[in-house]
């Protein structure tokens, strides 16, 4: 092709057009991002550790093919295509002005052609796939296409398909011209559609999966008693900004969503694309707040914190820092004014624990289950968490373990006082109770010296495990107790002992429910079904393991009330484990129990299966 100084000057103008526009449009963004604060992480991932996360999750998608194979396949190798043209389109660019990067005649241009037409026929099925899945199948989760993402897959359609023909045709002719102009149109009008809405997660996505807060439902610290939380756009930092800016709006976090699916008015994605929207609209210098303008208040606090959205996006955003920091943004701001909220805050205040009962009830129940005091001669502080003190589900599964901690000969006590956690006023936003109840626990855990704490309750193992850690940093003169415990929860602890529990060839066809804040939380899925295992069959529900179904009580939103929506999370969830024709349901979790409970009652006829905690249905087996 002959290129005159004149083509050469055409061409130079479009691509700095291109370019430019790029520039613009990606450069705002950026920007924008760039003037929102710096976060202090709580924890920091090693560089190695996000080297290896970007190689997984980005250059793999490895996480995207587990989840969904099919469509999973189809976006890898729209990836991987788009990376393997990347020297072909440079070398088409700069072959305008004469500079040759490849030789295609060498055994090395040869394997590249070659490579890249091997991507290339790939890409163009996973095209096809995705506007299939697109178009003719509709999923409900996906948002309607719109004409710049139809007019983006287009354009990288035609830039695979024009590329190919274009090495390989040497000869000058009106084909290859006209071919050669479709090629360079195309990607310059590509370049600066990237920028923009959805096709920002091209951009931006690999970054935020390789800065991303290490560890699940990471909320960050306070920085202190002035810290308003995730109130206006002040408060929105630069990993927050780019997770929101890199939401591809595929929707697998609204699919999963237990409160999405019962009716509920909250979406997750609309919480990521509501932080995205208040970013271009306002900005991070903004004093206008989050909630109310961006994002619906009532929404924000329909969240389990079930945590299946943050475990399902591909795009690595973190969606419970965000619930949780505008929860509380309003908390702190005063702004959401729930009764029951302030009846729980005020039980956590008053009495130490969430039911708002005296402490006497519960030195009750130790004298009456004759639980040993623990004074550090123990091996394992048993912590009874509010459910195992005061509801009587929970008291029944702490008197199942207990039974097995006796078959076993391990020696335990229970801490003569003891205060909730902290978790339901964490999780709703609520720090500087769960701060003060967090102070006093430590003091009694490090006055008795437990280092070996085992309990009943995920919500409990979380928050001593982790979120006791991150909260506001100790003020100064404050000396904050030495927590030198390990905690773990009793089905970690009854996997570890399972070759001296019973073990019987038949038994009863059990499902097993995932808690959330065992399973995505603690990622302990396979100890529970071990035990199980040993004296029954385990069947799975259709919804399982990390696309568990939330039970509806997490995030504080037991002690919220009627819950809205136009169905009940617990009883969607305790029918579909009935559904599975198991003789048993059983679960690892006392709020679990109790909301299963609650479902099952209206349920409940001959037939219907009995929903027990693995350490009642151990227990049954050792009395046998
Ligand atoms: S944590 Fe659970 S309930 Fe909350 S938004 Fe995510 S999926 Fe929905
Ligand atoms: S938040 Fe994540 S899962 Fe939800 S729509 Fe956006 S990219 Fe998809």
């Amino acid at each position: 092709m002959d290129r005159t100084i004149t083509l050469k000057i055409i061409v130079l103008a479009l691509i700095a057009v291109s370019f430019g526009l790029f520039a613009v449009r990606f450069g705002r963004v950026v920007l924008r991002i760039l003037q929102a604060n710096a976060e202090t992480p709580a924890a920091e991932f090693t560089f190695g550790r996000r080297c290896w996360i970007f190689f997984w999750e980005v250059l793999c998608q490895a996480n995207v093919i587990q989840r969904r194979p099919l469509v999973g396949i189809a976006h890898a190798l729209l990836l991987w295509g788009f990376l393997a043209f990347l020297l072909a389109e440079f070398d088409h660019f700069a072959g305008i002005f004469g500079i040759s990067l490849i030789d295609k005649d060498s055994d090395t241009g040869v394997f590249y052609f070659w490579l890249v037409f091997l991507f290339a026929f790939c890409c163009t099925l996973a095209i096809a796939t995705l506007a299939f899945r697109r178009h003719i199948l509709k999923s409900e989760w996906l948002d309607p296409i719109t004409t710049e993402t139809s007019l983006t897959l287009a354009l990288i359609f035609i830039v695979m398909l024009t590329l190919l023909p274009l090495w390989w045709i040497s000869e000058p002719s009106r084909a290859s011209q006209v071919i050669w102009w479709l090629h360079t149109i195309a990607v310059l009008v590509l370049l600066p559609l990237l920028p923009h809405a959805k096709n920002l997660h091209m951009l931006l996505s690999p970054i935020a999966l390789f800065l991303q807060r290490p560890g699940f439902s990471q909320i960050p610290a306070l920085q202190d008693a002035e810290d308003p939380g995730l109130a206006t756009g002040l408060d929105i930092t630069r990993l927050t900004a780019l997770q929101a800016y890199s939401c591809v709006e595929c929707g697998r976090c609204t699919e999963q969503c237990p409160a999405y699916n019962t009716g509920k008015e909250l979406d997750p994605r609309l919480i990521a694309l509501g932080l995205n929207y208040y970013m271009d609209e306002y900005g991070p210098r903004s004093e206008s707040p989050i909630l109310e303008v961006a994002i619906s208040p009532k929404a924000v606090f329909e969240c389990t914190t079930c945590g299946a959205c943050e475990t399902h996006c591909p795009a690595g955003i973190q969606h419970l820092s965000m619930i949780v920091g505008l929860r509380r943004g309003a908390v702190i701001s005063g702004t959401w004014q729930d009764p029951n909220a302030a009846k729980l805050f005020q039980s956590l205040s008053e009495h130490g624990n969430a039911m708002g009962v005296s402490e006497a009830e519960r030195d009750r129940f130790i004298a009456w289950q004759e639980l040993p005091i623990f004074d550090g001669s123990q091996e394992y502080c048993l912590w009874l968490g509010c459910m195992g003190a005061f509801d009587p589900r929970g008291r029944a599964i702490i008197g199942s373990f207990v039974e097995i901690m006796q078959h076993l000969g391990t020696s335990y006590g229970v801490l003569s006082k003891e205060y909730c956690t902290g978790d339901p006023a964490r999780r709703l936003g609520n720090d500087a109770i769960t701060k003060e109840l967090a102070d006093i626990n430590r003091r009694l855990l490090s006055h008795y010296g437990a280092l070996k704490i085992v309990s009943i309750c995920p919500h409990c193992v979380r928050t001593i495990a982790e979120d006791w850690n991150q909260l506001q940093p100790a003020e100064a003169g404050e000396v904050q107790a030495p927590l030198d415990a390990t905690i773990e929860h009793h089905t970690e602890f009854l996997a570890r002992h399972a070759d001296r529990l019973p073990s019987r060839d038949t038994g009863p066809t059990v499902a097993f429910h995932d808690p959330c804040y065992l399973g995505r939380y603690r990622n302990v899925y396979n100890d529970p079904r071990y035990v199980l295992a040993q004296t029954a069959t385990v069947v799975e529900p259709p919804r399982t393991r990390e696309s568990s179904y939330c039970c509806g009580a997490g995030g504080g939103l037991v002690f919220l009330g009627d819950e809205g929506g136009n169905r009940r999370m617990n009883e969607e969830r305790a029918n579909e484990l009935i559904a599975t024709g198991a003789d048993v349901i059983a679960t690892a979790c006392p709020f679990c129990s109790a909301s299963f409970r609650e479902a099952h009652k209206p349920n409940a006829g001959a037939g219907t299966p009995p929903f027990l905690d693995i350490a009642q249905i151990v227990a049954e087996q050792i009395r046998l």
